[in-house]
């Protein structure tokens, strides 16, 4: 069988596979030289840079490719209905990530409570702001979490155990003793902080209107999808300063050319890394390496 790791994979899934004596390759083709190779390779894995549309989905019928697997959780850069009509499976690795993107959510929320990164920035022009970075502590305020699935509650964890006041939103109410469920208008009125943990979504969830009911300072965090907050309707919201700050890891076009929303004093970035920790990719791979080897014993089975 041939792999083709699009966009890169674990060293140690890489050995399994080859010690195993399946054929993978960690090149990485551009889209047009995609579609030229991707009929010699049985199983393309990919994480978010590589887009698995129609045309290349086109390109692959009736070729030996039969599985695509998403090295990660978001499936929005896979046309997955499209690639199943065509008798192409699609798998991700859903449980790997939601400890390292908790953990970022709580570095966004860290660093903007402490003003730690502009004070990275300001020292080294040389200046000593003391007095102007005054922060707050996480200890007491509510957290209102958007989406509460296998990120969210990870993160729930960990913020209550920081002494947050956790509540929460989702489409499925799903009963939680621990933490308070509420509608999304109560979530956005209550919080101190809140969290997106959404899948992507069509169109945004929060925009001017939700901004306008959350509480003056409130500080929002996106590690979900770009596009599930309308990144317009944020930027007015910390200019009027409304919004007290926002940490965001996903944006509506990556990589991201909003230069006023990166550069912008109250905000913390990073170039969507919720998953870039080496416990995560590693977690990641073996995963991967269980979906080659369940699918290659079905097609094992079959053929017998
Ligand atoms: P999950 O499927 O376990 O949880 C998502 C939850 O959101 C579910 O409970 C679902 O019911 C709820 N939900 C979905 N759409 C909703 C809506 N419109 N309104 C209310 N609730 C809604 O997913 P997860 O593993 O927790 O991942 C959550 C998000 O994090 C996904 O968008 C994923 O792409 C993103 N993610 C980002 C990174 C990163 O690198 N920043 C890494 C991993 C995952």
């Amino acid at each position: 069988m041939r792999i083709l790791a699009n966009d890169g994979l674990d060293n140690k899934a890489i050995d399994i596979f080859k010690e195993k004596n399946f054929e993978i390759d960690t090149n990485h083709y551009e889209i047009e030289d995609l579609k030229k190779v991707i009929v010699d390779y049985d199983i393309l894995i990919v994480r978010s840079a590589t887009k698995v549309k129609k045309d290349l989905i086109d390109a692959a019928k009736g070729s030996k490719l039969k599985l695509i697997i998403r090295a990660g959780v978001g499936l929005d850069n896979i046309d997955v209905k499209y690639a199943n009509s065509n008798d192409i499976t699609v798998k991700n690795t859903p449980n790997s990530s939601s400890n390292s993107v908790a953990e970022l959510v709580l570095g966004h929320m860290f660093g903007l409570a402490r003003h730690i990164v502009l004070s990275n920035l300001t020292m080294r022009q040389g200046q000593w702001n003391k007095s102007k970075y005054t922060g707050i502590e996480l200890s007491g305020k509510t957290l209102g979490i958007i989406g509460f699935g296998r990120i969210g509650k990870a993160l729930a964890g960990k913020a209550s155990a920081l002494g947050m006041n956790i509540v929460y939103y989702d489409r499925f109410k799903n009963e939680n003793e621990s933490y308070t469920f509420m509608s999304l208008n109560e979530l956005l009125v209550n919080s101190d902080f809140i969290t997106l943990h959404v899948s992507a979504t069509d169109r945004p969830l929060i925009g001017k209107e939700e901004i306008d009911m959350m509480k003056n300072g409130v500080v929002i965090i996106n590690t979900a999808r770009g596009g599930v907050i309308d990144e317009e309707a944020l930027l007015n919201g910390l200019n009027e300063n409304k919004v007290g700050g926002a940490g965001i890891d996903v944006f509506e076009e990556e990589p991201s050319l909003n230069a006023e929303l990166i550069n912008h004093p109250k905000v913390s970035v990073t170039p969507h890394i919720g998953a870039a920790t080496f416990e995560a990719q590693e977690r990641i791979g073996e995963e991967v390496v269980e979906i080659v080897l369940d699918f290659y014993d079905n097609l094992a089975n079959i053929a017998s």
